[in-house]
């Protein structure tokens, strides 16, 4: 299948050719006519199938050719994203597919200042990315007006239930047209997501590309028992010998995040953090810096990892294991994205056995075990 058979204008086509996608992924594949077709969405997809674009270009093609017969101002569709870092990364890709049609498009989050947003707004956009926290407020304050949306799109539905901002989307979809198309996509269908969704989905098509909890194939996943204590000793010899790789390793907390890049450093291992307790411009900047391969090593939290969008990232490290089996699978999806290979190695101590056996329970599949340090041979 390829993109011009799926009835993409050339206009988009040709930034998609720019991007270097050759073929459509199977969410987009399979996506793409649906949103066409006007039809409602519920996409149940993990990170790294191309689930952004599988919405992205079908909405902006949609805008494209509406704008073409009418000319009225306002906001057309609105995206709402868990986290700051996933919101930018969507408006990233909207500016790429997007440069050759002529859709505006801006995106709004807190923790910065509120004035270039508002500027950005009045100037007008058609496509508005949002995070609920930051829109609810911009709309309390009367800046933004969402009553000729007509794209509703929510993105990575299980974490924004996750962080909590379940009465913010409430209130903020009780401001919206009824008369609207909605697109809900997740990586995992728990039941408050599909009461969700049967109070807002209209007929909607099921998507779902994966099985619910199985990472990539093409992940290699490995799992050292090892004790606490010799935890960093196996981080370090493992970048060591992952020389030139990028890798992104995941820490529950960011006291430990902190931690670990220190020890880093004392070894002479360059590597930033990405916590939330940084500010925005660092964030932004270590994410840029891991990006061009300026720093080679990425220590995050959960939640600031999800908006890591990197192609070929080979490797990545579970520091330490996750209280939830789900978490596990977002963590190892940033790697064999797009269907390139990765390594995931998983370091399990003594009181973290049963947390490993979790996740090997959800995915149907066992790890690759190892000891650390590897058991000497008796002669
Ligand atoms: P997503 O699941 O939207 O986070 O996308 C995962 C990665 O796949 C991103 O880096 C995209 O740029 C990339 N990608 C999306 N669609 C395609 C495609 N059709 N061919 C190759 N790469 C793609």
């Amino acid at each position: 299948m390829t993109f011009e058979e799926l009835n993409i204008i050339p206009s988009i086509l040709k930034a998609i050719k720019e991007k270097g996608y050759i073929n459509p992924t199977q969410i987009q594949e399979e996506a793409i006519p649906v949103v066409l077709a006007k039809k409602d969405v519920l996409g149940c997809a993990q990170t790294g199938t191309g689930k952004t674009a599988s919405y992205a270009i079908p909405v902006i093609q949609l805008l494209q050719l509406e704008t073409a017969a009418e000319k009225r101002n306002g906001i057309k569709a609105l995206i709402l994203a868990p986290t700051r870092e996933l919101a930018l990364q969507i408006s990233e890709c909207i500016d790429d597919y997007a440069k050759y049609t002529r859709i505006k498009h801006g995106v709004i989050f807190g923790g910065v200042k509120q004035q270039p947003q508002n500027e950005m707004l009045r100037r007008g956009v058609d496509i508005l990315v949002a995070t609920p926290g930051r829109l609810l407020d911009m709309m309390n304050q009367g800046c933004i007006k969402l009553n000729q949306i007509r794209y509703l799109v929510l993105d990575e539905a299980d974490r924004m239930l996750d962080m909590g901002f379940i009465h913010d989307i409430k209130k903020i979809l009780s401001k919206l047209p009824v008369n609207r198309q909605t697109l809900l996509f997740s990586a995992t269908m728990p039941g408050a997501i599909l009461s969700l969704t049967k109070s807002i989905l209209k007929k909607p098509v099921n998507i779902n590309v994966t099985p619910q909890y199985s990472p990539v194939e093409t992940i290699e996943q490995l799992v050292y028992f090892v004790e606490k204590k010799d935890k960093n000793s196996l981080l370090i010899s493992i970048l060591q010998k992952a020389e030139n790789q990028s890798v992104l390793v995941f820490s529950r907390t960011k006291h430990n995040a902190n931690k670990i890049v220190r020890k880093l450093g004392i070894a002479g291992i360059a590597s930033e953090a990405l916590h939330g307790n940084k500010s925005q411009t660092s964030r932004q900047n270590a994410l840029s810096n891991f990006k061009s391969g300026k720093t080679r090593v990425i220590v995050a939290t959960d939640i600031a990892s999800r908006g890591i969008d990197i192609n070929e990232l080979p490797m990545v490290i579970n520091y330490d294991l996750p209280d939830v089996a789900e978490t596990y699978i977002h963590r190892v999806g940033r790697t064999g994205r797009a269907g390139n290979t990765g390594t995931a190695v998983t370091f399990c101590s003594q009181d973290e056995r049963k947390l490993v056996e979790n996740i090997q329970k959800l995915m149907g599949k066992k790890m690759n075990k190892k000891m650390f340090p590897a058991k000497q041979k008796t002669v």
